[in-house]
């Protein structure tokens, strides 16, 4: 089963995956995270240079560069039989021919398009409190998501980090290209869309997913 994850930053996707991740044994690929990954490195190379440039400014990376990190990280694992999340891509029209003519390629059926539904104002607020792991990038919130021991990831004892792009600014331009590029997927998947409240807290989208596509 794959589960398609729409929604704009701080809708919710990651908290969700990682309750995915912990109950029902999911794998969770999020494109986020993998790039992050790749502009982690030391290199000093003119690409990783540029996306550690585009990651910091809110904006989206190139759909080709995105494609190839999806694909090798899809490769991974066994498509067919394990249960996996694509939280984050795909994320613009041309990404949406991407992923079909993949989905086609590999005959899956069995794939759930995720919408999480909310505000702005909700989003706003939730990632003004949002602490991430540098290391494995499990999300937490200082208010309503706290991990057990203040400041350290639960999952691998890393110091938890606010992100660069979590700050206000970046936040408005994530926001506008999240309506500008990605919110027009809704409407290419409507009739295929399962509904989610993100206004709602973790735990009650988990319920709501779970339900909802019978799992
Ligand atoms: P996220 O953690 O999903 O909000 O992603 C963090 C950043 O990674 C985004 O602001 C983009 O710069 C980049 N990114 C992640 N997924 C995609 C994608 N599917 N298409 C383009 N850029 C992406």
């Amino acid at each position: 089963m794959i589960l398609v994850f729409l929604g704009a930053p701080g809708s919710g996707k990651g908290t969700v995956s990682a309750l995915l991740q912990d109950r029902k044994s999911f794998i969770h690929i999020s494109s986020g995270v993998a790039f992050r990954d790749i502009a982690k490195s030391k290199d000093k190379k003119k690409d990783i240079k540029k996306l550690q440039k585009i990651l910091n400014s809110g904006k989206l990376v190139d759909d080709d560069t995105v494609f190839k990190v999806i694909k090798a990280k899809l490769n991974e694992f066994d498509i067919i039989k394990d249960n996996i999340i694509l939280d984050g891509f795909p994320r613009t029209m041309e990404q949406v021919k991407m992923f079909s003519y993949f989905v086609k390629e590999n005959s899956l059926d069995d794939i759930y398009f995720i919408n999480f539904k909310t505000t702005s104002e909700i989003i706003k607020k939730r990632i003004s409190g949002r602490i991430s792991c540098p290391k494995c990038g499990r999300v937490y919130n200082v208010k309503t998501l706290p991990p057990k021991k203040e400041g350290i990831c639960d999952l691998d004892g890393t110091k938890l980090i606010r992100r660069p792009e979590d700050e206000n600014d970046k936040v408005e331009i994530r926001l506008q290209e999240y309506y500008n590029k990605t919110a027009p997927l809704l409407d290419f998947y409507d009739n295929l869309l399962v509904n989610i409240d993100a206004s709602k807290n973790s735990e009650e989208m988990y319920k709501e997913l779970i339900k909802k596509i019978g799992i």
